[in-house]
């Protein structure tokens, strides 16, 4: 039996030794093989260096992939699974919030019952703002309301699954990759188990709001049509307003005879239509602008370099 751990790094420098310590002390005497798979992902920083000294110490079964530049985390774990030939995946942060010694719980709760496939950890408890939160249980609120796929709330890409379930999701080559959704999406049978997640090692987050809207707005466009629908309701819905205004106007002509005064509603109506209109284009613009990404067909991130100890 084999596992190999699925690593996306940027810009953690400082996290990559103190990780890899951690994993080998959590897997020693495990009683089977692994292996460690670090994406660089174009980091800045003496990222792929200082992965390039754990690679000449040889310390254990290991292999680097960077990229030609930052192709963001999810494609960090698209590459990562397409070189994993372990029997189990599993993907893990490189800056030890998440702890390797759950990623053994894991692969024990795969082995010992066959009926899952997927073991993944959700945050029990968060140390963050009440926005931050009441944001993120809004976003699943509404996403699970619009989409097909359902997911959970507070689970995490800190999860192991088998081989077959990696197999699934490499068949989702989509240039737009939003990893939670492709995870419900390929369905299989999941154990959630909870988890707390640890202060970041060194360095700091990825993620900003503007960051987590973003990809907020990548979740819902991704997994779901109901904004075109909404477009069309929205366009119903006021042209029936304006249908009733029309009556109104025409009643109030004919009853009190024609009064021009009217600057500012018609100012008002113009504006509120206007406004309409650009969201419903906006929303249009955010499926066209996915269908071009994905019809120019270009890969999902760019390898300018591996290394592979594992073969001998
Ligand atoms: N990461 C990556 N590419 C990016 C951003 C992040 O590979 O463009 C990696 C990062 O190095 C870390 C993991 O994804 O191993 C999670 O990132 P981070 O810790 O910033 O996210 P958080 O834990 O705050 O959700
Ligand atoms: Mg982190």
């Amino acid at each position: 039996m084999k596992l190999s751990l699925i690593v996306p790094c940027f810009n953690e420098a400082e996290n990559v030794a103190p990780f890899q310590t951690a994993v080998r002390s959590a897997f020693q005497d495990c009683g089977y093989d692994y292996e460690i798979i670090y994406v660089d992902d174009g980091s800045s920083d003496a990222t792929l260096h200082n992965l390039k000294k754990l690679y000449a110490a040889g310390e254990c079964p290991m292999k680097i992939i960077s990229f030609s530049r930052n192709f963001g985390k999810e494609a960090g774990l698209y590459a990562g699974l397409q070189h994993a030939d372990g029997e189990y995946i599993s993907l893990i942060d490189a800056d030890l919030q998440q702890r390797p010694e759950i990623v053994r719980e894991m692969v024990n709760i795969l082995n010992s019952q066959p009926q899952y496939d997927i073991v993944a950890a959700y945050q029990d408890r968060r140390g963050e703002s009440k926005a931050l939160s009441f944001f993120k249980k809004s976003f699943y609120r509404i996403i699970n309301k619009m989409s097909t796929v359902k997911l959970h709330p507070d689970a995490s890409d800190f999860r192991t699954f088998r081989r077959s379930v990696r197999d699934s999701i490499l068949e989702l080559a989509e240039y737009h990759r939003f990893s939670k959704g492709i995870f419900a999406w390929v369905g299989y049978d999941t154990c959630y188990i909870p988890y707390t997640a640890c202060e970041r090692n060194a360095g700091t987050t990825k993620w900003n709001f503007r960051k987590l809207l973003n990809y907020a707005i990548e979740g819902i466009i991704g997994y779901s049509t109901a904004p075109l629908r909404l477009a069309t309701y929205l366009g119903g819905c006021t042209a029936l307003a304006a249908v009733i205004y029309l009556i109104v106007v025409l009643l109030r002509t004919l009853i009190h005879g024609i009064d021009v005064p009217g600057y500012a509603s018609i100012i008002v109506l113009i504006l509120f239509f206007a406004a309409i209109q650009l969201i419903c284009i906006g929303i249009i613009g955010e499926y066209v602008g996915r269908t071009f990404e994905q019809s120019k067909d270009r890969p999902i991130y760019i390898a300018k370099e591996v290394l592979d100890n594992t073969k001998k």
